[in-house]
């Protein structure tokens, strides 16, 4: 059952958006050669307790961390670890965080130091896909539409979809219905209605799209070993069109501004 929210629902969960995108904006600052991601998982549970919000993530199906840390061919669900991030590297950084009983659920990935421009295409891309999902969030539009938009994007660069991990709805919970697939037909699936609030995640690799996940139980990576980018934001449905709520505001009155 897909849960509509209401105005004040919205206005809740546009702080928990806000919240985690400014978690974003302070971890993006921090990477670099040289830094392990869990030095990036510690400051991200200290800022979100900080703000007086809990790390989502941690303990949600036994999960142990604030944020899942992706590097390179490392698809999702990446434990943050020891290990230096270097130059050339992709990581992925995905973090939920739950404020006021609501979550907000946003990912990246962030080239680290000098990265071959392969690389940061792939990144480009999703990037461009996640804009060309959001688009899609609007009342009368159906959830299938949203995976047709990434789908057909990512493919016309040469890139796979991930099909093993999906999109979602979110609001008290951080996984809602329905799912939300980054593949798809156009008017398809379940209709889309104002007060929707999904987390649209497209997931691309750069190789073959299947994916094997680690014996820890939780890193899913590429089974060819080549990279993946995945990026995510969660967007309110609203009557005038889509909202990301995660996008941090400052933001969208500059991409106004320069439009
Ligand atoms: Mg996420
Ligand atoms: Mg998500």
């Amino acid at each position: 059952m897909i849960i509509g929210k209401s105005k004040r629902d919205l206005e809740k969960m546009r702080a928990a958006g806000q919240l985690v995108g400014l978690v974003h904006r302070k971890l993006r600052r921090m990477i670099q050669p040289g830094v392990t991601t869990l030095e990036i998982d510690k400051a991200a549970e200290k800022m979100i307790r900080d703000a007086g919000a809990v790390p989502t993530f941690k303990g949600y199906n036994g999960f142990p961390y604030s944020i899942c840390a992706s590097v390179n061919e490392e698809v999702v669900h990446g434990f943050p670890s020891s290990r230096k991030l270097k130059d050339g590297d992709i990581l992925s950084i995905d973090c939920g965080v739950t404020l006021n009983g609501f979550v907000g659920d946003m990912a990246v990935t962030i080239p680290v130091g000098r990265v071959q421009p392969e690389r940061l295409e792939l990144i480009r891309v999703a990037e461009e896909c996640l804009e060309l999902a959001i688009e899609q969030c609007r009342p009368g539009k159906h959830v299938g539409d949203i995976g047709w938009a990434v789908q057909q994007h990512a493919e016309a660069h040469g890139y796979t979809i991930v099909r093993d991990y999906v999109g979602h709805g979110i609001g008290r919970r951080m996984h809602e219905d329905p799912q939300i697939p980054n593949y798809g037909l156009p008017d398809t699936g379940n209709k889309i209605k104002a007060g929707y609030v999904f987390a649209v995640e497209p997931m691309l690799n750069m190789g073959v799209a299947q994916t094997k996940t680690l014996p820890d139980g939780w890193t899913v990576v590429t089974v060819d070993g080549q990279p993946s980018a995945h990026v995510e934001h969660t967007v309110a449905v609203t009557e005038n069109g889509p909202e990301a709520l995660t996008r941090v505001v400052e933001e969208v009155q500059q991409s106004r501004i320069l439009a």
